[in-house]
């Protein structure tokens, strides 16, 4: 769409919404920013875009609102199903995505990585070992900055790599990157999508628009995104730990091996990595199939990935302190993330979890912590229904906390020399926290204390 002249309302004012806003106005829209919530936009904000020309409408959302209004950007937190949204479409007003207009207005080709569990890791990952090709990389989207503010920002000749979520998929019209992971699909997000069929079908749009030419990366491992495979496109990069493939990546006897046209290189050693357990595997073999796909040498590519040391709060190892190790893992904010967590040590492990409740099944959780955790401390909203399925699952070294410095004391008290005291939460931390950077942040301050 050209937007010059055309009046546009980007719905929900975050991060994206705020980006896209800015990125209107910049194109000569006649952009209003609308949130029903009064407190949404600060007045450093506001003035900001208000001198950006943006008109900006908080507190209410009526339908008066949509009058001539030629298309609505909308956040990715919103749901299409929201009043608003449907009396747009009723009145022929086109929804799209904050992803969307990111794609329009970019330049330069995309990548982009989705996946219930990994989609950061696998991001800033694949940004490092795409930037050996000398090109300047954008990185945004589910992470950082607002993508269309980075893709409007990026050379022609740079590379935009783009981490997009099942919401920012939901909206999505033309999006075409040129190459597209799907990491793994596992319960989460089941409140909004209702459905894992939804769900896995919002995630699949990430490759609905691509072409003979671009690359989707498959992790074969995982049933319901190998079951994609026929609905792509784009030619097949497969990523597997339990066998080898023709095109893309495979782990076998300890080694990540990139794959063209049948023919393996090796590219690094498990034992090298700095980043834990098999799930990040996982996430250095997608990076390996869709940068060798597109050229990256690997040699250099193997140098990268040994160097990386992961992202903050992600199995973080936050201090040592009387020969227990600790470890911040607030990102892990599903059953799936904790249980990968779990998985990725040896030594016994307290663990901490709970937080607000998701309401996914925990069976699977709770005899993953049979098998690997020796205490479990719960504390937040979800505590109560954490303990029901602990004792069904047989489990009984249980413990509650109050607080997060409750909960790292009692970490430290039931921890043994050689144990790990790990904060997983398999929760989103909404009930005592704005956001998991926040939670992950309160538990090293309270392991650091510990030390004192
Ligand atoms: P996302 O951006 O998709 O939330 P992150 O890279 O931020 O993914 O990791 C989120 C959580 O999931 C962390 O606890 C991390 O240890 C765990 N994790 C990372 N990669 C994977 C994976 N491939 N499968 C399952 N869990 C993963």
């Amino acid at each position: 769409m050209d937007y010059k002249g055309k009046k546009i309302i980007v719905l929900g004012a975050g991060t994206s919404g705020v980006g896209a806003a800015r990125v209107l106005a910049r194109l000569g829209a006649e952009t209003v920013l609308a949130d029903r919530n009064e407190a949404a936009v600060s007045d450093a904000e506001r003035d900001e875009l208000t001198g950006l020309g943006v008109t900006v409408i908080t507190g209410r959302q009526d339908e008066s609102m949509l009058a001539g209004v030629d298309r609505v950007i909308v956040s990715p937190g919103i749901p299409l199903t929201v009043p608003f949204l449907e009396a747009a479409c009723e009145k022929g007003i086109e929804v799209v995505g904050e992803v969307e207009l990111a794609y329009e207005v970019c330049k330069a080709p995309v990548l982009a990585v989705t996946g219930t569990n990994g989609k950061t890791t696998v991001t800033t990952l694949l940004a490092k070992v795409m930037a050996l090709m000398g090109k300047q990389i954008s990185v945004g989207g589910n992470i950082g900055d607002s993508l269309s503010e980075q893709a409007l920002a990026a050379p022609a000749d740079g590379i935009v790599v783009a981490e997009v979520s099942s919401y920012q998929l939901e909206s999505v019209k033309t999006f075409r990157p040129i190459g597209a992971i799907v990491l793994n699909v596992t319960p989460d997000h089941l409140q909004r999508h209702k459905t894992m069929e939804a769900y896995a079908a919002a995630k699949a749009n990430i490759f609905r628009c691509q072409e003979a030419g671009d690359f989707t990366v498959l992790n074969v491992d995982d049933p319901i995104v190998k079951a994609m495979a026929p609905k792509v496109h784009a030619k097949i990069l497969c990523i597997s730990q339990q066998g080898t493939v023709t095109d893309g990546a495979y782990f076998s006897d300890g080694i990540c091996y990139a794959a063209k046209d049948g023919k393996a290189v090796p590219v690094v050693k498990a034992a090298d990595l700095l980043i834990p357990g098999q799930h990040n595997i996982e996430n250095v073999l997608a990076v390996i199939a869709l940068a060798y796909a597109l050229g990256v040498d690997p040699v250099a590519m193997g140098e990268a990935i040994r160097h990386f040391g992961g992202v903050e709060h992600r199995i973080e190892k936050t201090a040592v302190i009387d020969g227990v190790t600790y470890y911040n893992d607030s990102k892990a904010t599903n059953t799936d993330s904790a249980i990968k967590a779990l998985e990725a040590f040896t030594a016994p492990i307290v663990l901490l979890a709970g937080g607000h409740d998701k309401m996914t099944p925990l069976a699977d959780f709770m005899a993953e912590v049979k098998k690997t955790v020796k205490d479990l401390v719960l504390m937040g909203e979800a505590a109560d229904r954490f303990e029901a399925a602990a004792r069904d699952a047989g489990i009984t070294a249980i413990h509650r906390a109050n607080s997060m410095e409750e909960a790292v004391r009692m970490g430290q008290q039931l921890a043994k020399p050689g144990d790990i005291v790990l904060l997983s939460p398999a929760c989103s931390s909404f009930d005592w926290y704005s956001c998991f950077e926040e939670r992950g942040d309160d538990f090293k301050a309270k392991v650091r204390k510990l030390m004192k």
